[in-house]
């Protein structure tokens, strides 16, 4: 679940809407007290941290995420106004993962999430990604398709884990590249495509359901 801290009830309401939208579970907070009561209870895994906020400010409640070994881990990305409060915050470096300066896009947000996301590697897979056509036991590495199982290698299950983590998400060849080959590894964005292909193919009637975003990538439909 994904936490966004944020006093302001506008910004706080666009910023759920937009994640739901993506296919996130999230939940707002008004204040650091909410948030740090719900943080024992809920399995929170990034959190959208404004600074200027009613109780304590972001920055303490940072330092706090921080110094708990069982929130260390967290990633935190700090939102927080242009100007010099942004550059004395970001020139704290107090472990925060990422900054967003206000006003900021939604888009912008999008992609930062995913670019934490993707950098931590705390976001753990859910043991079953995936509702009826295709269904992923990520702890059994086997994908579903209706029920029945289906043999992928390792490189199209992790492209396919990858988009149905994020249903709705359109990740670029590149994107796509990092996360699944690394860094390291010197090819083509055509590979993408070549897997996808193939990904398809095995896939069957469910195919369909990793769609083609024209100029940009690829994304996972859910309930088509
Ligand atoms: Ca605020």
């Amino acid at each position: 679940m994904i936490a966004c801290v944020e006093d302001e009830e506008s910004i706080r309401e666009i910023e759920i809407y937009t994640l739901k939208s993506a296919g996130y579970d999230a939940e707002g907070f008004a204040d650091g007290k909410s948030f740090f009561e719900a943080l024992p209870k809920e399995k929170i895994e990034l959190v959208i941290l404004d600074v200027m906020l009613p109780d304590m400010d972001g920055i303490e409640i940072l330092k706090k995420l921080k110094k708990e070994p069982s929130t260390r881990n967290i990633p935190v990305i700090i939102a927080s106004a242009k100007g010099t409060e942004f550059d004395k915050i970001k020139g704290l470096d107090l472990g925060a993962d990422d900054y967003l300066a206000k006003p900021f896009g939604m888009m912008e947000m999008l992609s930062r999430i995913k670019a934490v996301s993707r950098r931590s590697n705390v976001m753990e897979d859910d043991p079953v990604i995936g509702k009826e056509q295709i269904q992923i036991l990520t702890r059994q590495h086997q994908v579903f398709v209706n029920h029945k199982e289906i043999a992928l290698t390792y490189k199209e299950y992790e492209v396919l884990k990858m988009l149905m983590s994020h249903p709705g998400i359109v990740y670029t060849r590149e994107e796509l590249l990092d996360a699944v080959w690394g860094m390291e590894y010197d090819g083509e964005t055509r590979t993408v495509d070549v897997h996808i292909r193939t990904l398809r193919a095995k896939l069957k009637e469910a195919g369909y359901a990793i769609d083609t975003v024209r100029g940009v990538g690829y994304r996972y439909k859910e309930n088509v």
